[in-house]
């Protein structure tokens, strides 16, 4: 198996890097083809590069993967998008100001991102039975643990990325358009299941995040008979809405409510204080539902969100 340059015959392990028109950034790849034929497996760290947790769970993978045991092919990127990896800026690229999950499924003659998104479905995510792209908390965020499955248009492919989803340890699945320049436009793109596990804070990187990414991915890659073990599934719930709580003003964030808590409409979850230590906002629940992701950083501008509820119908 050959990707950009990169080869693995049977029974081997390769790593290299594929071109994307900066030296500096080029990204790094590993084949691990095991010596039985079988599925291929996409894993990529690092779409956001300061989501930590993923790029150390797929780097582990890569180390302990065995092809003398395995049916089948790993393509694994540790980090896709090292400018913001380096430059440890949220959400976006420092080179072109673009959010790399919403450019896919890139362009060739684009600006960096553009180019970095191209490879990674290109050499990686149009020669797989699966996409799993990982990610976490960005810079102030913080995510205990919770899966996106993509949502096409074949019925059948949606029930295998919820089947994905449920490999990894926790107890919610949200459900996102297969679409929108995300990664999960794989799914509607090339007819893969594709997910998104979502886990971790960027500092510290916490044992329980990268944990979760780790026997995740493991469990996908029992189920998709890769290698050899019994696949565990988790019983998740599966939500269509996030909603974000927002501050109303400039200050500080007080939490109340910790990650994965029930919360009821109306609850308090935080307060924001001025300067002064007055209290401008006393953030509530707007629903029912589950507090999936928190702020972690003590400043707040008006309009950062503060946490995002997950809500059922
Ligand atoms: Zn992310």
């Amino acid at each position: 198996m050959v990707q950009g340059g990169v080869s693995a015959r049977p029974g081997e392990k390769s790593m290299g890097f594929l071109d994307v028109g900066d030296e500096k950034f080029k990204v790094p790849i590993a084949i691990i083809h095991g010596v039985s034929a079988g599925k291929t497996l996409g894993l990529i760290g690092g779409t956001h590069g300061t989501e930590f947790a993923s790029i150390e769970a797929v780097t582990r993978i890569i180390g302990a993967l065995e092809p003398a045991e395995m049916s089948g092919t790993v393509l694994a990127i540790p980090v896709l998008n090292r400018p913001q990896f380096e430059a440890r800026q949220q959400y976006t690229s420092p080179v072109d100001g673009l959010n790399l999950n919403g450019v896919f499924p890139g362009d060739p003659k684009g600006t960096l991102t553009k180019r970095i998104a191209h490879v990674a479905f290109e050499e990686v995510a149009s020669r797989c039975d699966a996409l799993v792209d990982c990610h976490g908390g960005d810079i102030d965020e913080d995510i205990r643990g919770f899966v996106v499955a993509a949502e096409g248009q074949d019925a059948a492919v949606n029930a295998e990325a919820l089947v994905l989803a449920s490999c990894f340890p926790c107890g919610l699945t949200h459900v996102f358009p297969a679409g929108g320049g995300a990664s999960l436009s794989a799914q509607s793109i090339y007819g893969i299941p594709t997910i998104m596990p979502e886990a971790g804070t960027p500092c510290p990187v916490r044992k329980d995040a990268i944990d979760f990414h780790y026997e995740g991915i493991m469990n996908v890659l029992h189920h998709m008979g890769i290698v050899p073990g019994k696949p565990k599934y988790w019983n998740h719930s599966v939500s269509r809405r996030r909603l974000r709580v927002l501050s109303t003003g400039d200050g500080t964030w007080h939490p109340s409510v910790p990650l994965d808590d029930e919360v009821k409409a109306g609850d308090g979850i935080g307060i924001v204080k001025d300067l002064f230590g007055k209290t401008i906002q006393v953030a509530v629940a707007p629903e029912e539902g589950i507090v999936s992701m928190a702020r972690c950083f003590y400043s707040v501008k008006k309009g950062e969100t503060l946490v995002v509820v997950s809500a059922f119908d």
